[in-house]
């Protein structure tokens, strides 16, 4: 589960949240994480629409 704690502009979509950070250089990230206990979905965008995209598209295997 992701560290949500540092995130800024926390969005749930379905059972995805997405949220953008700055990592330890500065670059922005942004992560989109699934909620759902068991599924442990997360990964790491570039940009806000491709986390955002990742969110929408989500199937979790734990239905
Ligand atoms: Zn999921």
């Amino acid at each position: 589960m992701a560290r949500l704690h540092r995130f800024r502009d926390l969005v749930r979509i379905g059972p995805v949240q997405v949220g953008t950070a700055n990592d330890r250089r500065g670059c922005e990230k942004h992560t989109a994480a699934c909620t759902a206990p068991r599924c442990g979905f997360s990964a790491e965008y570039d940009t806000r629409s491709a986390a955002e995209l990742a969110a929408r598209t989500h199937r979790c295997p734990v239905r």
